[in-house]
């Protein structure tokens, strides 16, 4: 037998439950988790509130950590320390809420060089999710001389680690937070400047005064569409995000009259060479006291209650599962 939360059916929320092995499903790799993260997905799947779930019942958690105990795949042997964020798990196939995990090899990473398991789940998917962000502001040619680079949502997950990042990159960070009381909290984090959220939430003109030369958006809805009418000609907003909303109340202005780019980003089909790559960078990049400082460590049997928490808006950085 073993621990997981488990999702019954559409519409209830998650349980503690214990499961005998023989109901894990029959993929190539079982794994012994030991981390796991608590991401704005998880706590969707978790309370019910989102439609995350796609099939039923299911064991949530889109990313974890722990030790291979069983594999048929050449790729992984027993004892071998592995991790995973994405692929649909917890979400169609069976996550890492739990004491095991079986899953397929193709899904399946080594840890990065440089962080061990707690500091790989500590990051998680909204850590990785924040480097894709960064990683694409690079790409689209935002340099650090280029301007300020915004970080909405920024005492969140994503938030963090995304002004962390950018700050060591020797950016200009302006983090936006409907929190103005973590400004402390930001500024250690690297955030030269916090405005208020709701500067952002009111309706914005086509154009507004031009301000930033890139932005990680993670809450979606009028902030974001607020902030695209704030970029500097040829400025790019990396979109990740609906913490504030599915909606995008924006007009065309911004990209046909300032050359605005709106890059998507998504985590959960990001191909495998790309994820090592940004993985390595995380390792590399990342400061391990900050993140030790964003980082709360939890309980499985505290996810449920934490995921209320974190979706109403009050967990700043990140939370780790410790997996008994
Ligand atoms: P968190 O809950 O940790 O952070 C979200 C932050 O958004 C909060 O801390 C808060 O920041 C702000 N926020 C919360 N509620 C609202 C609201 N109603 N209106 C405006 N702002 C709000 O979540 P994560 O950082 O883990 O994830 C953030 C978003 O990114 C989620 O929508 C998630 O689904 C998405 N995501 C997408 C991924 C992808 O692959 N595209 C991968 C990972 C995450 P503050 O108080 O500072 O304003």
């Amino acid at each position: 037998m073993f621990d997981a939360l488990y999702l019954e059916e559409a519409g209830q929320p998650a349980a503690l439950r214990k499961l005998p092995e023989n109901a894990l499903p029959d993929e190539e790799v079982t794994v012994r988790v030991h981390w796991s993260g608590l991401n704005y997905k998880d706590a969707l799947a978790i309370t019910g509130r989102g439609p995350v779930v796609r099939a039923w019942p299911m064991v949530p958690g889109i990313d974890f950590a722990g030790v291979v105990e069983r594999s048929s795949s050449p790729d992984f042997t027993v004892g071998q320390q592995v991790m995973l964020n994405g692929w649909g798990v917890g979400e169609k196939h069976w996550g890492g809420l739990a004491q095991k995990a079986s899953v397929r090899a193709a899904w399946l990473l080594p840890l990065p060089q440089g962080l061990n398991a707690q500091q790989v789940l500590a990051l998680g998917t909204a850590g990785f999710t924040a480097m894709l962000c960064v990683q694409a502001l690079v790409r689209e040619g935002v340099e650090p001389g280029s301007g300020p680079v915004l970080v909405t949502g920024a005492t969140g997950g994503v938030g963090s680690v995304a002004v962390m990042l950018l700050a060591r990159l020797g950016y200009e960070v302006v983090a936006v937070t409907g929190r103005l009381e973590e400004q402390p909290y930001l500024q250690k984090l690297g955030a030269s400047e916090v405005l208020a959220r709701s500067h952002f939430e009111m309706p914005s003109r086509p154009l507004e005064k031009a301000r930033w030369a890139g932005a990680v958006d993670v809450v979606g809805g009028q902030v974001l569409a607020s902030v695209c009418a704030a970029m500097k000609p040829q400025g790019v907003v990396t979109a990740c995000g609906l913490a504030g909303g599915m909606e995008f109340p924006a007009t065309v202005a911004p990209f046909i009259l300032r050359g605005v780019t709106l890059v998507g980003i998504d985590s959960v089909m990001c191909p495998k060479t790309v994820r090592q790559d940004m993985w390595e960078r995380l390792a590399l990049l990342v400061n391990k006291d900050l993140l030790a400082e964003m980082t709360r460590v939890i309980p499985l049997s505290d996810a449920i209650t934490a995921a209320t928490d974190l979706l109403d808006g009050k967990i700043k950085g990140r939370l780790v599962v410790e997996v008994p």
